[in-house]
């Protein structure tokens, strides 16, 4: 069998062992290996990239630990908005959503765009329209609220601050998924609620591609977390591909080239995980942590959250 491999993350920022108890830090392991396993079966059944990293990051936006789906954090007005993308390698296809309310899982809803539209990107109520012809699952929005999401929101909420969501007391974020399936396709995809008290109809890096997803069979697969106006800026997960085809640079050298200098240099927070064709994984974050796991053909699973 050629090499397959998937790495997943549940968002990156100030998550250190003493912000965490072992309850926790177990129960965050346990929702990273149920994703990570999920998506690997998927390969291994030589199922294709884009199945892979669309059901990993299904079972993230299912578990409240995460801002997506379930738990996504609360903007200004109280409400949930929702951001996600999704990529094909091979076809250079792609499909995103931005600020959709009520989608139980905003990832299925990019992958209905990617197949059955001719547009990529879609927002509000036209993308909800279009989930109903598709038969997305909706949901009320007592599904998405989360109390600890919503102490988090009336700290802030009389002020201008918005927050990454792992950088306050306890620690949650954005997810996605990057693979390389058994036929040498890449695929990406990345999903979040966001930034706490973000103002309303506020988009982030995450649906825009080649911000904060990003896939091409001829180079890498991406998928950022952290502070999106910056990431957006330095345009992350397309100018890591952009170095490896331009220049040469292997993926491990442009994503050190990407997060660890530039996007420090420009002060944006964050990570991203990454994987190229032939298999190679690297997961660079600038932060004190980020959830991740990976698993490659012939290596072991690895799940981790601290530097
Ligand atoms: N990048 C996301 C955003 O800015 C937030 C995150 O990664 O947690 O919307």
């Amino acid at each position: 069998m050629s090499n397959i491999a998937l790495a997943i993350h549940g968002g990156a920022g100030t998550i250190t062992p003493a912000s965490m108890t072992p309850e926790l830090e177990k129960a965050y392991k346990a929702a990273l290996s149920h994703a990570l396993d999920a998506g690997y079966q998927v390969l291994e059944a030589g199922g294709s990239a884009l199945d892979a990293v669309e059901l990993a990051v299904v079972r993230l936006e299912d578990s409240p630990l995460f801002n997506a789906g379930k738990g996504s954090v609360f903007t200004k007005d109280g409400k949930h908005e929702m951001d996600a993308a999704i990529m094909c390698g091979k076809t250079m296809q792609a499909g995103a959503v931005a600020g959709v309310r009520s989608i139980r899982n905003p990832i299925q809803l990019t992958r209905a765009i990617l197949e059955h539209s001719d547009h990529v990107f879609m927002s509000g109520y036209g993308a909800e329209e279009f989930a109903r012809k598709y038969d997305i699952s909706f949901e009320p929005e007592e599904y998405f609220y989360d109390a600890h999401r919503y102490k988090q929101w009336r700290e802030v909420r009389d002020t201008d601050v918005f927050i990454l969501d792992h950088t306050h007391d306890r620690k949650f974020g954005t997810v996605g998924a990057v693979a390389l399936d058994a036929e040498g396709n890449l695929g990406a995809a990345t999903s979040t609620g966001g930034m706490t008290n973000k103002n309303y109809n506020r988009i982030g890096d995450t649906p825009i591609i080649g911000a904060g997803t990003y896939a091409n069979n001829a180079t890498c697969a991406i998928s950022c977390t952290g502070h999106g106006e910056f990431f957006i800026r330095a345009v992350v997960a397309y100018d890591i591909s952009c170095l490896m085809e331009y220049k040469g640079y292997t993926l491990q050298e442009a994503c050190e080239q990407v997060v660890l200098d530039k996007l420090v240099k420009f002060g944006g927070e964050g990570g991203l995980i990454a994987v190229d064709k032939v298999g190679n994984i690297a997961l660079p974050f600038n932060s004190e942590g980020m959830y991740r796991g990976c698993r490659a053909s012939g290596k072991e699973a690895l799940v981790a959250i601290y530097k």
